[in-house]
């Protein structure tokens, strides 16, 4: 009997020092956070807005109460971001092409659009213009399209997208990067015109829709708005007629160009133009600040304890905006992206709570102003609170769509770092699986505030509900016809207990990077690892 008593007393010890096998995560917490932040009192929390501050004193609250640290800027849970506001005047602007078939004035909204500038309140300028193809430029990807032009004091105008068979998220990426290479070769301006490709995935129409929006920037110490190439001084888009316009008397047509560009690794060549074109806007500024909430969890482990894994997860929506149903104007963005907040705040609980402490230290991140451009995490992963060196990984969470009993994830980057691996792993014991990006054409990875770390060299990956089990139907739907509108809100049928599930899921990602020995890393080779990270150690594929 003695030796029972003793296995007995050996079982109940060894029980009440172990973890317990599934930490607490419940439906009912995960919908009460959902429940406030998706509230028509928050106005949907719209960056610069009392709703938003609201929402930002909630997650402060909630991380105080768990007993983290504040991780924003002089020991308050709050990085405050000032956000410059450009907004288009009562003067619609206008773009006009000069040249051998006269002079053609096209006004802003029209066949042409003149972006805002956050530079020049009253801009009006005049210059020769240059086609530089895709307007592309990348030694490893073999890329040169201002090879043998002169492009000093023009006006760039390339084709929308990047080349065909190019992988798309490198491709996404050397497309966002047009502004910074045309500024590289001396030119002022740039201009656009759509690809037969490019017009199939944003066709005019679209592209119009959001030619009123106001423009969003951060702004620095120095008190300007901050611009990745403010020499580019202006931007703007042609359709139809006025992309004819500008290629009056080359020698090739816009038509020759977009059928070579329309091959695979069709790259037209640039030439200088005829023509020259003159912009004038005129735009209005204003000034908000909205702050990041950042919160800090200490790692137990002397040595990995000054590393940092960061969970991230967009805080600001839509707000109230005009529509045409005349109800409901509301955008809660309920999944976009209360539950991305909800499910970082669950994993920020569980992880506070847990009796081992982990390895690695915590940064648990709410952002503001990522609709308006990934404004605040890009203002955090340039200013960050700790060392930008010391964070080793981010996860971000944005929209994870919570309808459905979802059974795989993706984690969009999942090729360029080890964090799939992560992943894989933690997901496996709860029978979810990593799936492969269904879209990859899209390039999500260049499109959420993670990306924002990536461009400062952090291994990060998005993550997101799978297309297994309903999900690809549920994708559908809600991308069709309720994000970005007020019906994302609480009347959906959300699956609370998936929610329980994705935070769990998150919590033991979060908590493997944080305890690895090894954190994680970029894959030997990658395109991203060596364009922002080329000293940082290596993972073999
Ligand atoms: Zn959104």
């Amino acid at each position: 009997m003695k030796s029972i008593y003793a296995l007995a007393a050996a079982l109940v010890s060894s029980a009440t020092l172990a973890e317990p096998a599934t930490p607490e995560f419940s439906p009912e917490r995960f919908r009460a956070h959902v429940q406030f932040l998706a509230d028509d009192l928050l106005e949907g929390r719209d960056t610069g807005s009392r709703g938003y501050d609201v929402a930002a004193r909630y997650v402060a609250s909630q991380f105080e109460a768990y007993g983290l640290k504040p991780g924003g800027e002089g020991g308050s849970w709050y990085q405050p971001v000032t956000l410059q506001k450009t907004s288009p005047t009562a003067d619609p602007g206008a773009l006009t092409v000069l040249g051998p078939a006269g002079e053609k004035r096209f006004t802003h909204g029209d066949n042409a659009l003149v972006v805002l500038s956050p530079g020049e309140p009253k801009q009006d300028l005049t210059a020769p213009l240059v086609f530089v193809g895709f307007g592309v430029e990348d030694k490893r990807l073999g890329l040169d399209d201002y090879r043998g032009l002169d492009v000093k004091g023009c006006i760039v105008v390339t084709l929308r997208g990047f080349p065909k068979g190019l992988p798309s998220e490198e491709g996404a990426h050397v497309s966002a990067n047009k502004a910074k290479v045309a500024q590289s070769h001396g030119a002022i301006g740039m201009v656009s015109v759509a690809t037969l490709q490019s017009e199939k995935v944003f066709p005019w129409e679209k592209v119009l829709e959001y030619a009123n929006d106001p423009l969003y920037s951060w702004v620095g110490a120095d008190g300007k708005a901050f611009e990745e190439a403010p020499a580019v001084r202006a931007r703007g888009s042609l359709n139809g007629p006025a992309a004819e316009a500008v290629f009056a008397g080359a020698p090739r047509t816009l038509a020759g160009i977009r059928r070579e560009a329309d091959q695979q690794n069709g790259r037209p060549r640039g030439f200088k133009l005829k023509t020259r074109v003159r912009v004038e806007k005129t735009s209005t500024w204003s000034r908000v600040i909205s702050p990041n909430v950042v919160a800090f969890l200490p790692g137990g482990d002397p040595k990995l304890g000054s590393e940092y894994v960061v969970l991230s997860a967009h805080l600001d929506h839509l707000g109230i905006k005009d529509v045409k149903n005349g109800g409901d104007n509301i955008h809660n963005g309920a999944l976009d992206n209360a539950a991305g907040v909800a499910t970082m705040l669950e994993v920020a609980r569980v992880a506070a709570s847990a009796r081992t402490k982990a390895r690695r230290s915590m940064i648990f991140i709410a952002t503001t102003a990522e609709e308006q451009g990934l404004i605040g995490a890009d203002y955090y992963a340039r200013h960050p609170t700790v060392p930008i060196a010391q964070i080793v990984g981010n996860v971000d969470l944005d929209m994870p769509l919570l309808l459905y009993p979802f059974s795989d994830v993706i984690a969009f980057g999942a090729d360029h770092s080890t964090i799939a691996k992560f992943v894989a792993d933690s997901a496996a014991p709860m029978q979810i699986k990593l799936s492969p990006d269904p879209m990859p054409e899209e390039g999500v990875f260049t499109r959420s505030d993670h990306y924002q770390f990536v461009k400062q060299g952090v291994p990060a990956v998005y993550l997101a509900t799978g297309m297994a089990n309903g999900g690809e139907e549920h994708w559908g739907k809600f991308l069709s016809g309720v994000y970005h509108s007020p019906g994302d809100d609480m009347s959906q049928a959300i699956d609370w207990k998936a929610a329980a599930r994705f935070s769990e899921l998150n919590f033991r990602i979060t908590r493997a990077m944080a305890d690895s020995e090894t954190p994680p890393l970029w894959f030997a080779g990658d395109y991203f690892g060596d364009e922002f990270a080329p000293k940082a150690p290596r993972a073999k594929h």
